[in-house]
């Protein structure tokens, strides 16, 4: 077996401190000469899998107790003290200047030997995204399963475009009730969620609980309330409904998040900086108030009384005889003996908006 120096790293980090720290930093990965050639084109790839030799780490235990939670075995750990000392990260590559590579987010210290330079293809390199070809929400399910509520957040964002409070409360409730449900949810209806409010909190739960608009799965109630109510279909027992009882959370433990919110959201008034400083302090508040415990946060009731719609109707379609356009049948509007859509026929209809449920 050969193991050849293939280059080493340029660190502000002399000695090591936590992995979470170095990654927050640029560093540069200096290649020998002879290797140059093989970093032809390399600028493709956004980032890169570094191997790289742990040269200060010394012996190891099978068995230990890691830098979080209790002892386990070596290899379910990323700890340098291994038989074959070998680390192994991905980095963003930011840009190359000859022999250096000028890259973020390496956990290696200054004179690190590198052994091996690769591209991160996520086709290969992720594991579960085959998997998640067959079942969409694979990927959420496991995360629900072993209840990692900071990465259903962080992909709830994804859907959100922002972190907020009350999105990390519906991705609290919804992680929460499929728990206690033991279901996985496969988007065919089977779970309703019934909620209450148009703000954040049903992004968080349409994204975690999968009962998302175009599946016919959230059904709204103009009501006004951080609440919802998961119900599945032909199953009485399941049936759970949470409502935010500790409305003043926010004002309470995050007073100058609630006071920038008022400022930049709600009157409208902040200032650039201000808008910034607000984002950071939302998704700060985000980020704890998803560890905290459900039951502290929601009155959650079971059985409550709930009137289900049925499962959605497959429609007709209907052609539009002044825009051409088809459209549902029921939606259709007949006017003198013309079918028309609602649009070209002028008449009233309804509109799901900021508001709530508003005439037209
Ligand atoms: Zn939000
Ligand atoms: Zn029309």
């Amino acid at each position: 077996m050969e193991i050849n120096k293939i280059g080493e790293v340029r660190s502000k980090y002399k000695e090591p401190v936590g992995p979470d720290e170095m990654r927050k930093t640029k560093s540069i990965i200096e290649v020998e000469a002879e290797y140059v050639d093989g970093l032809d084109q390399i600028e493709d790839y956004e980032y890169l899998q570094i191997l790289f030799y742990f040269h200060k780490s010394e012996g190891y235990d099978l068995i230990s107790k890691r830098r979080r939670g209790p002892e386990r075995g070596l290899f379910t750990s990323r700890s340098p003290r291994r038989p074959t000392p070998i680390g192994i990260t991905t980095v963003e590559l930011l840009k190359r200047e000859g022999n250096k590579l000028h890259v973020y987010g390496l956990d290696a210290i200054d004179g690190t030997p590198v052994i091996d330079i690769k591209p991160y293809a996520s086709f290969m390199d992720q594991p579960t995204l085959s998997l998640q070809k067959k079942t969409p929400r694979y990927r959420i399910n496991k995360l629900i399963k072993y209840q990692n509520q900071h990465d259903l957040l962080l992909k709830a964002g994804e859907l959100h475009g922002h972190y907020c409070p009350y999105l990390a409360l519906g991705v609290l409730a919804a992680a929460d009730v499929l728990k206690r449900f033991g279901a996985e949810n496969d988007g065919m209806e089977d779970l309703l969620a019934v909620v209450e409010t148009n703000s954040c909190f049903s992004d968080g739960i349409q994204y975690t609980a999968g009962t998302t608009f175009g599946n016919n799965s959230l059904i709204y109630r103009d009501f006004g309330k951080t609440a919802v109510t998961f119900v599945k279909r032909g199953d009485s027992t399941k049936n759970l409904r949470y409502y935010f009882k500790d409305s003043d959370l926010i004002e309470r433990e995050y007073p100058e998040a609630a006071e920038l919110f008022e400022k930049v959201v709600a009157d409208r008034n902040g200032s650039r900086e201000e808008e910034e400083k607000m984002k950071e302090l939302w998704q700060e508040t985000a980020f704890k108030i998803i560890e905290a415990d459900p039951d502290k946060l929601f009155k959650i009731e079971a059985d409550v009384e709930i009137e289900l719609p049925d499962y959605a109707p497959i429609f007709d379609n209907k052609q539009c005889s002044r825009c051409g356009e088809k459209l549902m049948a029921p939606k259709a509007v007949q006017k003198d003996d013309k079918v028309l859509c609602k649009e070209c026929a002028e008449s009233s209809y309804y509109q799901l908006d900021g508001s709530g449920i508003v005439e037209k």
